[in-house]
C-alpha cells in the first residue's frame, strides 16, 4: 500500500451508498450533490458549536492551544456528510480512508456521532475506528501517537 519515494499521497476518502461507491477528496465539489453535501456538513458543524458554545472558527479543546480544530472540508467529513444524507437513519455510516484519519476530523466524527444519533464507522490506513454516542471504539488511540504539534501542521496544510 506504501509507495516510496512519495512525500504525500493524496486523502481519498469512500462511501458505499446502495450498490454505488462515492469518493472524495478534501475540498471535492465534483460530486452531483455536492451543494446538498455542504449544507448537511455546515449544519453538522453549526449544531455542536452550538452544543458546545464555541462561537471562533477554530475551536479549541481542553483548553489545549496546539489541539484546534480547524473548519475544513476534507474528505471524510464530505464522505460521512453524504451518509447522513442518503442513508436511511437507522443505517451506520461506514466510511473508508486511504491514510490516517487526522486527529481534528477524528475528534469531530466523534461529536458527530452524538449529535446527529448515528454510529459511524471509519476504516483508514492503520485500524477501525467504531464511533457512538461521542466517543470512538480505539479509545483514542490516534492522541497517544501522534504529537499534537505534527497534528496542527497538517491541518494548517490543508
Ligand atoms: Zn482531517
Ligand atoms: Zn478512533
Amino acid at each position: 500500500m506504501k509507495r516510496q519515494g512519495v512525500k504525500k499521497e493524496p486523502g481519498l476518502s469512500w462511501i458505499e451508498v446502495g450498490a454505488v461507491v462515492h469518493s472524495f477528496v478534501s475540498g471535492d465539489k465534483s460530486h452531483p450533490q455536492s451543494q446538498k453535501i455542504y449544507a448537511k456538513l455546515e449544519a453538522m458543524v453549526l449544531k455542536i458549536k452550538e452544543a458546545y458554545s464555541v462561537s471562533v472558527d477554530t475551536w479549541k479543546f481542553n483548553g489545549n492551544k496546539e489541539l484546534e480544530i480547524e473548519v475544513n472540508f476534507h474528505c471524510k467529513r464530505l464522505a460521512v456528510a453524504l451518509g447522513m444524507i442518503a442513508l436511511p437513519e437507522s443505517s451506520p455510516i461506514r466510511v473508508m480512508k486511504n491514510l490516517r484519519v487526522c486527529l481534528g476530523c477524528h475528534t469531530l466524527i466523534k461529536m458527530f456521532s452524538e449529535s446527529e444519533r448515528r454510529n459511524i464507522v471509519l476504516r483508514d490506513s492503520i485500524r477501525f475506528h467504531r464511533f457512538s454516542g461521542g466517543s470512538c471504539s480505539c479509545g483514542d488511540y490516534w492522541r497517544n501517537q501522534v504529537e499534537v504539534r505534527q497534528t496542527t501542521s497538517h491541518l494548517l496544510s490543508i
